[in-house]
């Protein structure tokens, strides 16, 4: 099942504690389709402006992502420039230039109209609900969004998440947009207002997906070195939709497994700038680092038949 994305293109200058990029390959867009075209076929909507190296883009097209909804408009592409300090899980916004961002209008083309899942990346809620008006009847609507929006277009976020099946977004952002600090309460806040799963990324600290009666919660792997954090929640995303397109799949024990999909993913994107690892990490490396996050979490518990802790067995000596 193929995937629609609609969401920025853009040029980002980033510096972490390991080195900088300046005016490389980013955006929201980008990097969702770079991960989940390791999944699935990806359709890919935005907005470039006549600055932009479209060359580029040619490898995500080698990777099966069709770029017939990216519109080339006259005027500067988006630009975006952030920094990470030594707290890696939050970027600084420096800069952010809509440039031709600001009067982009997204034309779905016919041939997209009908995707079976569809994912709105991070970029005006307005432009978000202007995609669910011209999609038909997708199986999965799943969005994402940011500070930015959260401060400018509160009223149009709410309105979508009452349109939406999935959101992602990070711990930080749940609290400002929610006003509650305790992440079960903000989730519960989130759900009330219409999704019915809510998924909470929170950077190297892993991600917790909600559902009204249910938590799952998957950690985050634990990498030797981070380069750099940009496009980790887009690549989760990439991860988490695409492996639910793939197995068209959207039972609640799908998305569990997608959430590891996700992690899988984040984690490989931060390892270089921009979305260079994502272009060259293989199926055999997704395998081995979903192998990796079971690994890590297993363990087996020794429970007497009533499922409480034998006597002697926790504290023993103690
Ligand atoms: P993340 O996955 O959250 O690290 O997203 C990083 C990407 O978001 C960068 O490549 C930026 O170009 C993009 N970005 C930053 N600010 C915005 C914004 N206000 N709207 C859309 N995309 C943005």
């Amino acid at each position: 099942m193929s995937v629609l994305v609609v969401g920025s293109i853009a040029l980002d200058s980033v510096e972490t504690p390991f080195g900088k990029a300046d005016h490389v390959l980013g955006g929201s867009g980008t990097f969702f389709s770079a991960s989940a075209s390791h999944f699935t076929p990806v359709q890919l909507v935005g907005v470039v402006g006549n600055d932009y190296p479209l060359h580029e883009l040619e490898p995500l097209r080698g990777r099966g992502v069709d770029l017939a909804g990216v519109e080339q408009a006259d005027g500067a592409s988006f630009r975006w420039r952030g920094r990470y300090r030594h707290d890696l899980n939050s970027a600084e916004t420096l800069e952010t230039h809509l440039g031709v961002f600001s009067h982009f209008a997204p034309k779905i083309p016919a041939q997209f109209r009908d995707a079976p899942f569809v994912f709105l990346a991070n970029i005006d809620p307005r432009l978000q609900l202007q995609v669910l008006e011209q999609v038909q009847r997708p199986k999965l609507v799943a969005c994402d969004t940011m500070n930015f929006w959260i401060e400018s277009r509160r009223p149009e976020l709410l309105e979508l998440f009452g349109k939406v099946d999935v959101v992602l977004l990070n711990d930080g952002e749940a609290r400002q947009l929610t006003e509650l600090t305790n992440l079960v309460h903000a989730a519960r806040w989130i759900l009330e207002r219409g999704p019915r799963v809510v998924v909470i990324k929170k950077g190297e600290h892993g991600a917790f997906m909600f559902t009204r009666d249910s938590v799952f919660f998957a950690p985050a792997y634990p990498l030797e070195s981070i380069f750099d954090p940009t496009g980790a929640g887009d690549s989760f995303a990439g991860g988490f939709i695409g492996y639910l397109a793939r197995a068209d799949d959207t039972s609640e024990a799908a998305m569990r497994r997608a959430v590891v999909y996700g992690s899988a993913m984040g984690s490989f994107a931060v390892e270089q700038f921009s979305i260079g690892r994502l272009l060259e990490v293989t199926r055999a490396d997704i395998v081995r680092r979903v192998g990796d996050f079971r690994r890590l979490v297993a363990f087996e518990a020794e429970l007497d038949d009533d499922g409480a802790p034998a006597p002697g067995e926790i504290g023993a000596g103690a």
